[in-house]
């Protein structure tokens, strides 16, 4: 079985054919999560994602795997805990999305928390990873913060701690979590809309699923439902159940990213911006540099969240306060992408100080919803949200199904060997496959030993204007075909945008790739001329959109 864009009608006359024990509304990190704990189990599993799986908040997130070292300050130590093994537990089941980092944190003169109280929250941050992480953190003083981040701005500077996190491709990870999923029973389907309930004696029993791109209505029947819906809660709430109450409250945040040669961060630097409200990471990554967040309330369609000016004044004004000598521009900035975060409403005064804490509420007829939480947490917010939901089946059935597999690795082919093996073999693959190293390399990493298949099964099927292209075009074509037997991707903008870091790394945002990566989709859609213009306006039409602030 795989998360094929060409299965797609057997998929959707699955789903019409079944009474699912589980059937779940959302496709991002919480509903894959769900999705793959409950059918890892043996449940029979229905996924429906209104869009594009994860194009909600899980892609647009800073992408760090992280405990959230000022949640400390809050005193949430649960969630730090949590967060941290999770982290440990993220390094070992997707060695290929999730990578350990060094952060720095500078303190300066005046800094509202000093060198000592940081010194103590940094101790307390190690030893709730029970001494767990892949470096421990050091206190540094001005000169060897300085030789270790010339860039950084000398002046009243006291010295800084560096500590470990991860950072992450998130858009993938809930890929490869649903493909796990798929691997396990699941029935998944993207740009499928839940918008109608159908309730049998007081309990809902089945809902209708607009296809978004065919336009056919069906039905869907579970015997209980899950909502991980994240920003659009409140909306899918309401339009379930006739008294549903509020219970979120969202809040924008937005992110910038630069190239790694015009902003030289060695290791990622947390930023407190002058107002000592928010904390702002820089994050240097493979391809690029990503610098966010900000964080303020939200109301509106989540799908309609962009970036404003006033965001990106922000976001550079914190990084000329840091760097002041790289003198980062507007004109420097490669692209935007602004995400609504799924808070639920605490009775706090501000957005930054409302809970990340996760929140699942189980209705009597026959939902639970799952809202809130961080992505670092998914895997064992699903497994509570999973326990929860399994108190409306017999007990047999919960002890059938009692043991999740969602401490094995995601993806088999993808582990910490299969990396480790591939990369120590580079000149006789590269001869064998007629390729560079530099294209070996990247997709070995980006995939472990799923490159070889995608080699054996693609590589020959290039067409030969596209097979003679080294300068990335060939790579990026066979992610193509990847993307569309693998990840049930449809469109040009789901590729550059979510399958692949193009949009947001390469300074012309992929366009030099377009050819290749077109006629692939082309060849295996079928697309008419029309569809080829249709697509390539589609991504016109979102870097208009995420980029309007550029021309306010
Ligand atoms: C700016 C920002 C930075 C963040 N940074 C981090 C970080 O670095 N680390 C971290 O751990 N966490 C981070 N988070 C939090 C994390 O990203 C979110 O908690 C998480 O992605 C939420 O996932 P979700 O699946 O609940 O929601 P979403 O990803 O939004 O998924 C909900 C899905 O439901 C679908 N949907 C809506 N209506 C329907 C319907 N009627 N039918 C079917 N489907 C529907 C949507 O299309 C969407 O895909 C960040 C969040 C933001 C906003």
């Amino acid at each position: 079985m795989s998360l094929s864009a060409l299965k797609r009608d057997d998929v959707w006359q699955n789903l019409e054919a079944e009474v699912f024990d589980l059937v779940v509304i959302g496709g991002g990190i919480s509903g894959a999560g769900v999705a793959r704990d409950a059918a890892s189990r043996g449940m029979r599993v229905a996924v429906i994602e209104a869009s594009d799986f994860a194009s909600g908040t899980s892609s647009r997130s800073s992408k760090l795997v992280h405990g959230g070292i000022r949640y400390l300050e809050n005193l949430e130590f649960g969630l730090v805990f949590e967060a941290l093994r999770e982290r440990r537990n993220l390094f070992d089941i997707a060695p290929h999305l999730v990578h350990p980092l060094r952060f720095m944190l500078p303190i300066y003169k005046g800094a509202r928390v000093g060198m000592f109280k940081l010194g103590l929250g940094m101790w307390l941050y190690d030893a709730l990873s029970m001494f767990e992480t892949p470096r421990m953190h050091e206190r540094l003083n001005a000169t060897e913060t300085l030789e270790r981040a010339p860039i950084l701005d000398g002046r009243d500077l006291n010295g800084s701690f560096v500590y470990s996190d991860a950072y992450m491709d998130d858009d993938r990870v809930v890929i490869e979590t649903l493909r796990s999923a798929v691997f396990y029973g699941a029935q998944v389907i993207n740009f499928a809309k839940v918008d109608e309930p159908h309730f049998e004696h007081g309990r809902l029993a089945a809902v209708t699923v607009t296809d978004q791109r065919q336009g056919r209505r069906g039905t869907v029947r579970g015997r209980h439902f899950v909502s991980t819906v994240g920003p659009w809660t409140d909306r899918v709430g309401q339009s379930l159940l006739k008294d549903w109450k509020p219970v979120m409250r969202p809040t924008k945040g937005v992110h910038l990213t630069f190239s790694r040669d015009r902003f030289p961060l060695q290791e990622a630097v947390v930023m407190i911006s002058d107002d000592e409200k928010r904390i702002v990471f820089g994050i240097p990554r493979h391809e690029m540099v990503i610098v966010g967040t900000t964080d303020t309330d939200f109301q509106g369609d989540p799908a309609t969240v962009r970036t404003d000016r006033a965001d990106v004044d922000y976001l550079l004004g914190v990084i000329n306060q840091y760097f002041p000598g790289v003198g980062i521009q507007e004109t420097d900035i490669i692209a935007s992408y602004s995400g609504v975060r799924p808070l639920v409403h605490d009775g706090s005064e501000s957005e930054s100080k409302t809970s990340r804490e996760h929140t699942i509420l189980s209705d009597p007829r026959n939902i639970t919803f799952l809202m809130g939480g961080k992505y670092t947490t998914y895997r064992s917010m699903a497994e509570e949200t999973v326990e929860i939901a399994l108190r409306n089946f017999s007990g047999d059935e919960s002890v059938k199904w009692s043991a999740p597999k969602t401490l094995e690795p995601l993806n088999p082919l993808a582990t910490e060997f299969t990396l480790r093996r591939a990369k120590s073999q580079v000149d006789h693959w590269c001869q064998v496959y007629n390729l560079t190293a530099q294209e070996f390399l990247r997709l070995v990493e980006r995939h472990g030993d799923e490159a070889f298949v995608i080699l054996d099964q693609y590589l020959h099927r290039l067409p030969a204007g596209v097979r003679s292209a080294q300068d990335g075009g060939r790579l990026w074509a066979l992610e193509a075909f990847h993307s569309i037997h693998e990840t049930a991707c449809f469109n040009l903008i789901d590729f550059f945008l979510r399958r692949t870091p193009l949009m947001l790394s390469e300074p012309d945002h992929g366009r030099r790739f377009l050819d290749p990566v077109e006629e692939i989709f082309a060849l295996e859609l079928g697309w008419s001329e029309a569809e080829r213009k249709n697509q390539r306006q589609g991504l016109i039409n979102y870097v208009d959109h995420e980029m309007a602030w550029s021309n306010a």
